[in-house]
């Protein structure tokens, strides 16, 4: 390291994609500092995929309970307690982030629990005016929840609060389209609020195959979720007693207790004197940066959900892994965008890898679908009448399976597995050849003809 510098690396954000470059640079020799203006672990820790996983859970044990009387179990009446749930993942929450910390003291990785701002090409300003210099400078801000501009915006929530509220609210109404809104859906309603979701378009879930997202909606209006379309929200009125009235184009107001937004993340650059430095950024704020995730101003880079490529976790990690192995470990590596797999924790869930069924027609014309339309065993004695779904999508010159669209129990469980052979670009006649593993659902995958 240069005798000019402080640290040879500076990463700002101790997220996903910051904490594994960090540990990686440090791994590799580097002297590292992280920055983290909120709490270490990031957005998926604290206040994304693990707490809300964790809803996700509790909520589900509203059908296990009501099923295993059908299964001979004798279930009295039971009562959910929301802050005892709340309590408990906020606590898992707590024990993750000290875990995180760890890792990083343990890798010699020293953490400023601060903002930080980048004054200059090599150089670090946090909040509390130290200034700091560094060889290199890691952007890993991540993004935040959009909150439109409308006349009382400031009344509702997004998902940053939502882990943290007092009591069940009575009625919640869900703004959006995406997988953040669908989920929250389903956990709210499986906790017995009463659900509506509000999108500007008539569609939810636009990045999922057709079949499994109409799939989701026919039996989310079958549980008593409600869904508004077309709806784009003009102004939210907070009443004397306290509930909201929300006015969309359109509908009649509604009333609602909660309004979550879930209509997009932005990426974290404000605030953060990028352009000043030269750092050039996409039309959202994103930072724009190069396969090897380097930006406009060659000791700046750039990962994870900042760069508003892929905003998921696994994918923030592997471009924290590969910048770290790039520029530090001397093993140039880039990340693989291609067939990246995604779920939404719903209930039911969907899972999918892969080309949907619009976009393999779109890119490689003849395309063949296999479709299992099943109800699984368990739904049956249950009494539940909630059918999964699963389909294949082929090429039709060469077989290969390009894509494998899921909705049903456990689909993105059975969905990782699946994905391998999607990645590995096997054809629909060595699917064919495994034998099926009974009973299963996942057998269906198999199966097909
Ligand atoms: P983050 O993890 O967001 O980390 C960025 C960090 O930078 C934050 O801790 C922030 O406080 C800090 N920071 C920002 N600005 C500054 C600054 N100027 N100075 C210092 N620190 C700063 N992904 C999945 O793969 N699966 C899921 O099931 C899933 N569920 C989700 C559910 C919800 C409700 C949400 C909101 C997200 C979910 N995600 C999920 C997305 C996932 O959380 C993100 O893709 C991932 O966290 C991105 O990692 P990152 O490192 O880019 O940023």
């Amino acid at each position: 390291m240069s005798e000019a510098y402080d640290y040879d690396l500076f990463v700002i954000g101790a997220g996903s994609g910051g904490v594994r470059a960090a540990r990686i640079a440090a791994g590799h020799g580097a002297k590292v500092a992280v920055a983290e203006e909120y709490r270490v672990g990031g957005t998926c820790v604290i206040r994304g995929c693990v707490p809300k996983k964790l809803l996700v859970y509790g909520a589900h044990f509203a059908e296990d309970l009501a099923d295993a009387r059908r299964f001979g179990w004798e279930v009295p009446d039971c009562r959910f307690d929301w802050p005892t749930l709340r309590d408990n993942v906020l606590s898992e929450v707590d024990r993750l982030e000290g875990i995180y910390g760890e890792i990083l003291d343990r890798n010699n990785v020293e953490v400023f629990d601060q903002r930080a701002k980048i004054t200059g090409p090599n150089d670090i300003e946090l909040a509390d005016g130290t200034k700091l210099r560094a060889g290199t400078i890691l952007i890993a801000t991540g993004a935040r929840p959009v909150i439109p501009e409308i006349e009382g915006a400031e009344h509702a929530i997004t998902s940053n609060e939502v882990f943290h509220l007092e009591t069940l609210p009575k009625r919640v109404a869900i703004a959006g389209g995406g997988y953040i809104a669908n989920e929250f859906a389903g956990i709210f309603h499986e906790f017995k609020c009463d659900v509506t979701l509000i999108n500007r378009s008539d569609k939810i879930l636009r990045h999922y195959d057709e079949a499994v997202r109409d799939r989701l909606l026919q039996i989310s209006l079958m549980k008593g979720i409600k869904f508004l379309f077309n709806a784009p929200f003009e102004r939210i009125e907070k009443q004397e007693e306290g509930s909201l009235l929300l006015h969309m184009k359109g509908q009649d107001p509604m009333e609602a207790d909660v309004l979550i937004f879930a209509v997009g993340r932005a990426p974290n650059t404000q605030g953060l004197g990028l352009q000043e430095v030269g750092v050039e950024l996409g039309k959202n704020g994103a930072v724009l940066v190069d396969e090897d995730n380097q930006s406009s101003v060659p000791s700046i880079y750039a990962i994870g959900d900042v760069t508003d490529r892929v905003q998921l976790t696994p994918v923030a990690i592997r471009e924290g892994q590969a910048f770290a192995d790039t520029v530090f470990g001397g093993k140039p590596t880039r990340v693989d965008y291609d067939s990246i797999p995604s779920a939404v924790f719903s209930h039911p869930p969907i899972a999918g890898v892969g080309m949907t069924e619009g976009e393999a027609r779109t890119k490689l014309g003849s395309v063949k679908t296999y479709v299992s339309d099943f109800r699984p065993m368990k739904n049956v004695l249950a009494g539940r009448n909630e059918r999964a779904l699963y389909k294949l999508v082929v090429d039709d010159a060469t077989e290969e399976v390009v894509g494998i669209h899921m909705i049903g129990p456990d689909a993105p469980e059975i969905l990782q597995a699946a994905a391998i052979a999607v990645k590995a670009r096997l054809k629909k006649p060595q699917f064919d050849e495994v034998l099926a593993l009974h009973p299963t659902m996942a057998e269906e995958l198999v199966l097909m003809k």
